[in-house]
């Protein structure tokens, strides 16, 4: 039997492609790639010659996709998926393959390497020790709010994907939500040539985005609810012997 490798790509620098994702880019049977165009120009920049078979393994077909591949896996193939950037699964395909393999039963592993998430969180100079990922708001500013309410009394550390378009409405929904004076960061194009951390309150980095509108790839991180934050998003029926009980 061969092994599904889930490996990491660069997120903006291709200085971190790691020793062994370009082993297995060399080596590999077969590489599923989110973006056949895009998995072939990173091979060039990395000078590597992509020995294997490459297939589209994408948002649209990953389900189809993923019981062929295994197919492959159990007549001896080692079987590469990668995303277009960063961890594959995170925010991107290889969920279903990884799933499928461990129903049938097949080996699975990671070649590990950047990904936006922990690069964030550790610039971000907010608690670490506990965090969660939250991945993209949703889209629209009524669904955002319901959702963003849901998290006034979450402890850990939050980390958010962000895309350019939405910056602004998602900085004064998160205003709205949490206040202006909970700590945040705004991570913005990581690991690359203008890699830049805006660290502040909310109310800082949501005045920051309207006067200088950020550009590129970015993260949201904001800090966990404090005893008086979790206080004030209870309701008002609930004392707070009631909420040491919750
Ligand atoms: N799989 C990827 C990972 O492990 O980070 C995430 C893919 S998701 C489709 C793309 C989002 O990741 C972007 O909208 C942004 O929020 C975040 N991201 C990816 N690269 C980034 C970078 N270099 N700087 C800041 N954010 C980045």
């Amino acid at each position: 039997r061969g092994t599904v490798v889930l490996a990491a790509t660069p997120i903006g620098n291709d200085g971190d492609a790691s020793a062994r994702l370009i082993a297995l880019l060399e080596h590999a049977d077969i590489v599923a790639a989110e973006d056949t165009r895009r998995l072939y120009a990173l091979a060039n920049r990395l000078g590597v010659h992509v020995g294997g078979h490459v297939v589209a393994y994408h948002d649209h077909n990953e389900r189809e996709k993923a019981d062929g591949l295994l197919d492959r896996v159990e007549s001896g193939a080692t079987v590469l998926v990668v995303s277009d950037a960063g961890m594959p699964t995170i925010n991107d395909p290889g969920l279903a393959v990884v799933r499928r393999a461990i129903e049938r039963g097949l080996p699975v592993t990671c070649a590990p390497g950047p990904s936006a998430v922990l690069d964030a969180l550790a610039l971000s100079g907010l608690p670490t020790d506990r965090f969660c990922y939250e991945g993209f708001l949703p889209r629209k500013h009524s669904e955002r709010m319901q959702y963003l309410r849901t998290m006034r009394a979450e402890r850990r550390t939050m980390v958010f994907y962000e895309t350019l378009h939405r910056i602004d409405e998602s900085m004064a929904d998160l205003l709205e939500a949490f206040g202006p004076d909970r700590p945040m960061a705004l991570c913005r194009e990581l690991t690359k040539e203008y890699e830049q951390v805006r660290r502040g309150t909310i109310g800082e980095i949501r005045q920051s985005v309207v006067d200088d509108p950020p550009r590129g790839e970015m993260v949201l991180v904001v800090g966990g609810a404090s005893e008086t934050d979790v206080q004030a998003a209870a309701p008002a029926s609930l004392s707070v012997a009631d909420l040491a009980v919750l």
